[in-house]
């Protein structure tokens, strides 16, 4: 692939468009990015969910109080900045749980479609989540400030969900790199 554009402003970091083999051009994967970036290896995310899902995975305490006080605060209900609100807060509590600066949390987009060109600059302490709200996505790029590794933000954002989001986790269906979640309400409402 070949870049045909480059970012001038941080948030436009997740929106490079690159040139496919094909010549069309198209949105670059956040993987794509963070890679060229130095930030992670996109051949690290594991191969299927089940691999990295862990029933005896260790959270610290306050990890799970600050996901528990999140799952009670009805992450999809309320208008867009009440739901983006509630991400701030938990942002705030899992910074205090890890001894970090409270990260700079950009929302790139008008909160629609799916949120798989999110992504985190750990080495200015900023994630930038696109899309719907999702908890997994914000979940998988706050561990990406702690560590680099694609795997472990994948295991340690599904684990984190599966314990705190019990009935939302039954409900999940996998598409690659994404999970959704089916509900009668809302069919494709992302997590
Ligand atoms: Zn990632």
């Amino acid at each position: 692939m070949i870049v045909v554009a480059w970012p001038t402003r941080l948030d436009s970091l997740a929106s490079e468009r690159v040139l496919g083999r094909n010549g069309s051009e198209q949105l670059a994967s956040p993987a794509l990015l963070m890679s060229r970036n130095g930030m992670t290896n996109p051949n690290e995310y594991p191969a299927t969910v089940q691999e990295i899902l862990d029933d005896t995975m260790k959270f610290k305490p306050a990890v799970l109080r600050a996901v528990r006080a999140y799952s009670k605060s009805r992450p999809w209900r309320g208008t867009l900045e009440e739901r983006r609100q509630k991400i701030r807060a938990l942002y705030a509590a899992l910074a205090i749980a890890y001894s970090i600066p409270t990260p700079t949390l950009v929302f790139g987009d008008n909160g629609e479609g799916d949120s798989g060109r999110s992504c985190a600059i750990p080495a200015m302490g900023t994630v930038i989540l696109r899309g719907k709200n999702s908890c997994i996505s914000a979940f998988h790029e706050f561990h990406h400030l702690l560590d680099n590794s694609e795997r472990e933000a994948c295991r340690w954002s599904l684990n984190l969900f599966r314990r705190c989001f019990p009935r939302s986790w039954a409900h999940l269906r996998f598409e690659g790199h994404m999970a959704r979640l089916d509900r009668p309400a809302d069919p494709s409402a992302e997590v």
